[in-house]
């Protein structure tokens, strides 16, 4: 089998877009890929400082890798959540990249340790406030995403979601009609409230399979174990699902959440309504300043719990 688009032989076949390719021209593709995103939803310009959160998984080092070579200014954040080996390993990968491509290229790494900062790792930190770990860590990695955004003053705050974890989320609201939650899916979410970081999701064009293939064609090396505390979510139930369709009828994924944005476009422009935090009415915490549609923000009251408990 031939490459669609020069006369080598083909390397990875897409069916949902019925091309096959080389490697050099499917690192290009997915290039180009990122860039129409970029572009077509307005995440950045190239004066802009962008913070990318790298976890050592595929997506998102193969992200900071493609926003370097596209010339872009980008950082990353990695949050240390203390997860016994699997942390460990995905700390060495986050090292490993950064020493070896993005140091090289000017690019920093900002580190910040949950053991350190808040005391215990998140495992820890739920069982002292009693919530299941898989929501603290939702809480812990938003709230320090933005914080780090805001503090070290990045432009945007950028996420290594692909293609299958946004059909999956958008599957999940669906099926439960979370509509509160179908208006924020969108790939860019505008700082439009003081103390929110604008926030984007370059890679939702691409699928998992096509990241994994991109990070081995660039010999990016990443961690390949899921955290162990996902054992047994709903959205590896919802991926699964979405992967049996997709073999039944390529292109299922993509016409699945990219309809839904073209919809979901249609309609603002209609109503002319923002998708953005601003639906809620947010307040700086009371305990550390950062946006909350509560006196004190969900952050500060698990931390204030697990201070109690010690
Ligand atoms: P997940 O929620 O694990 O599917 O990860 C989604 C995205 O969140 C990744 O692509 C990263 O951009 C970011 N992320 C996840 N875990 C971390 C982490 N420990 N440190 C920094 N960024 C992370
Ligand atoms: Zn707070």
């Amino acid at each position: 089998m031939r490459c669609k688009k020069c006369p080598q032989r083909a390397a990875i076949k897409l069916p949902q877009h019925n091309i096959s390719f080389c490697k050099d021209c499917f690192t290009e593709f997915v290039h180009s890929q990122v860039a129409k995103a970029i572009k077509s939803q307005k995440m950045f310009t190239p004066e802009d400082h962008i913070l990318v959160a790298v976890s050592g998984g595929k997506d998102s080092l193969a992200l900071w890798a493609i926003l370097l070579k596209l010339g872009y200014h980008a950082d990353a954040l990695y949050l240390d959540l203390g997860i016994g080996n699997y942390s460990v390993q995905s700390r060495h990968k986050v090292d490993h990249f950064h020493e070896t491509v993005a140091q090289p290229q000017g690019a920093t790494l900002h580190i910040h340790t949950l053991a350190e900062n808040e005391g215990a790792g998140v495992k820890e930190l739920a069982t002292m406030m009693h919530r299941p770990t898989c929501s603290t860590c939702g809480t812990m990695k938003r709230y320090h995403f933005n914080r780090a955004a805001l503090e070290k003053d990045y432009d945007v705050m950028a996420t290594g979601h692909n293609l299958d974890d946004e059909a999956a989320r958008l599957l999940g609201n669906v099926l439960r009609w979370q509509t509160e939650f179908l208006d924020k899916q969108t790939p860019t979410l505008p700082a439009s409230v003081d103390g929110f970081a604008k926030k984007v999701k370059p890679l939702y064009r691409l699928t998992e399979r096509e990241m994994a293939a991109y990070a081995v064609i660039n010999k990016i090396s990443y961690i390949v174990d899921e955290c162990p505390m996902a054992k047994g979510s709903k959205m590896l139930v919802y991926k699964d699902v979405l992967n049996r369709l997709e073999t039944e009828s390529p292109g299922t994924k993509q016409s699945f959440y990219l309809k839904f944005l073209d919809k979901q476009a249609k309609e603002q422009a209609s109503t002319g309504s923002i998708t953005s935090h601003d639906q809620q009415r947010l307040t700086p915490c009371q305990t550390c300043g950062q946006p909350t549609s509560m006196e004190v923000c969900t952050y500060c009251k698990m931390m204030a719990k697990a201070k109690a408990h010690v």
